[in-house]
């Protein structure tokens, strides 16, 4: 086994697969393999695929940014079939400070801060534009409503706006009830002053919070919906009544008041080379490509544009790698007998 390896092309014989051509450390090299699966993951960080493909905006990756589409380009150059190229694991994400090891910028998910009561999102309008307690992949669909009129996406970038009262109840950002709120989250002592500090106009977030805060109050969301679902009571009902709508919606009232930027981001993309049930990758006419196989982020997604619910991702890349593998082994059997 070689890791750091980086692969770069298939190479062929008489339209089967039968190696594959590799970056090592003193140049390249050709690897012959009976069977090649592609697990390269997405082309989150090419921007020229996620231009010409993605069915909206990614600002910014949030997964490995050696995921560049590597084994997207090999299936095309071989004849793939594509599908799902326009979708991706969608996600919110809040960009902390500082670089991973991996050299990706840091980032937050806030799955659960954008849930709490006390919590709401907005857009740079300063309105409030979907059900903040979704789940991440179909939050995605918000950020890619286009204003025709302005041609403009006005809910990228979106700000996540809370009150001291999350804090002190729930605890944001991984840290306890009444625990610290990190320093790169710009805070203030009324709402007017933080939608200053984020440049949003003062009298549409005074407008959207006050909105709000009525009907928080009475336990409903009629604008979005947010508490009618059990997914979105989860988080705050962890510590609370999780058949209340108050386990995700309670008003924004307490100083001081806090706020950061979130951008349109994804887990990973998850279009590529279409594949048959057991991982085998289709060429332009539906008939496999002899010797290559997908699995993971890299393949077409069977879940097309929806997210199952946790685990939905991981497991997907764990059954259709096993698929993959022994449809491998399967296939090189009854070629070899
Ligand atoms: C912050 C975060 C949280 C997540 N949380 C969850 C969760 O709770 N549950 C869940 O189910 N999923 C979660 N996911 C999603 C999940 O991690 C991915 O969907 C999954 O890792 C995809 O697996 P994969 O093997 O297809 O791709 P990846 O895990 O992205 O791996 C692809 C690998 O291929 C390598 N590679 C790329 N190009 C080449 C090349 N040319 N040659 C050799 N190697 C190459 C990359 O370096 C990378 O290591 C999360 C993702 C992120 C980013």
């Amino acid at each position: 086994m070689a890791t750091g390896v980086r692969g770069l092309r298939l190479t062929t014989r008489d339209g089967e697969v039968t190696g594959v051509r590799v970056n090592i450390a003193d140049g390249e090299r050709v690897v012959p393999a009976g069977a090649i699966v592609l697990a390269t993951g997405g082309f989150d960080y090419a921007p020229d695929l996620v231009r010409d493909f993605l069915r909206g905006p990614l600002s910014r990756g949030v997964g490995a940014p050696s995921n560049t589409g590597d084994g997207l380009r090999m299936a095309m150059r071989v004849g793939a079939q594509l599908g799902n190229m326009r979708e991706a694991w969608w996600s919110p994400v809040l960009t902390t400070p500082g670089i991973r090891s991996d050299g990706g910028r840091r980032g937050l998910l806030i799955s659960r801060e954008r849930a709490l009561p006390g919590s709401i999102m907005v857009n740079r309008y300063g309105r409030r534009f979907a059900n903040e307690a979704a789940n991440y992949n179909a939050f995605g669909g918000a950020f890619h409503h286009l204003d025709e009129s302005k041609l403009d996406y006005p809910n990228i970038p979106a700000y996540l706006i809370f009150d001291h009262s999350t804090v002190e109840r729930y605890g944001v950002f991984g840290n306890p009830p009444g625990g610290e709120v990190p320093d790169w989250v710009i805070r203030a002592a009324t709402l007017d002053e933080l939608a200053d500090r984020l440049d949003l106009p003062a009298d549409a977030l005074r407008a959207t919070v006050d909105r709000f805060n009525t009907h928080a109050r009475a336990g409903m969301d009629p604008d979005f919906t947010r508490g009618v679902s059990a997914y979105d009571r989860f988080p705050g009902g962890r510590m609370g009544d999780p058949d209340s709508p108050h386990a995700t919606l309670g008003p924004v009232t307490t100083a001081p008041f806090y706020g950061a930027r979130v951008e349109s981001s994804a887990l990973g993309t998850k279009g590529g080379p279409r594949t048959d049930r057991d991982g085998r990758v289709l060429d332009v006419d539906g008939d496999p490509i002899r010797g290559l196989y997908a699995a993971g982020n890299v393949m077409a997604s069977p879940s097309g544009m929806v997210y199952g619910g946790a685990g939905g991702t991981l497991v997907i890349a764990g059954v259709w790698g096993m698929y993959a593998g022994r449809a491998a082994v399967q296939d090189q059997g009854r070629r070899a007998g």
